[in-house]
């Protein structure tokens, strides 16, 4: 799966979250101004949407781009263990799984739009090795 990030990330002081907030501001942005199309960022992938459609967490907001719709928030894992096109996640219980594992794994949060397609990274975080909690 293809995840867009048109702006380098900020990192956090932890360095295993990255807030893709002001990514997606500027996206936004450029759309508002007539700078990115409709379809240009309303993208998402059939993959996607039939994950998002069966595992997304609603959200309670609004797309940013048709209004008509709340957003779901989908959660995508990759891993060395995971497969290479990474593993759609179904909730806490897969959450704390990874967060036990031996080896790093990166979390994708991805919010969608069901009506108009739209997509954008919400945040990564890193889960495994390297808690105590894992020693
Ligand atoms: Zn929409």
């Amino acid at each position: 799966m293809e995840i867009r990030a048109k702006v380098q990330p900020m990192w956090e002081s932890d360095d295993r979250t990255v807030d893709y907030a002001l990514a997606r501001l500027a996206v936004l942005r450029e759309f508002r101004r007539g700078r990115l199309s409709k379809p240009e960022v309303c993208d998402a992938q059939p993959e996607l949407i039939r994950a998002a459609s069966h595992l997304g967490r609603p959200k309670q907001e609004p797309c940013p781009i048709c209004e008509s719709e709340n957003l779901v928030s989908v959660m995508y894992a990759f891993g060395p263990k995971l497969p290479a096109h990474g593993q759609c996640l179904e909730g806490p219980a897969d959450l704390s799984k990874l967060n036990a594992s031996a080896s790093a794994n990166k979390v994708y949060y991805v919010e969608v739009c069901l009506a108009c397609r739209w997509n954008h990274l919400e945040r990564m975080s890193v889960l495994g090795a390297g808690d105590a909690a894992s020693a």
